[in-house]
């Protein structure tokens, strides 16, 4: 098993930490149906993406449930 030579100083430890942020998820509403969905991509209530149904969805049959 490798062993570190040295120890990892505070400063060090924090500066690799420093890209472990997590981000919180980006969501729009759709211009369809209202329901969040992530930008740029089709929206997994309705199925619709840019105004136009681009996959049948199993909730575009019977909407308001
Ligand atoms: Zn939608």
């Amino acid at each position: 098993m490798a062993v570190p030579k040295k120890k990892t100083s505070k400063s060090r430890r924090d500066q690799r930490r420093s890209h472990h942020a997590l981000t919180a998820v980006l969501a729009v509403e759709c211009s369809n149906c209202g329901e969040l969905k992530k930008p740029h991509h089709i929206c997994p209530h309705c199925g619709h993406y840019d105004g136009k149904a681009v996959v049948q969805s199993k909730t575009a049959a019977t909407p308001a449930a």
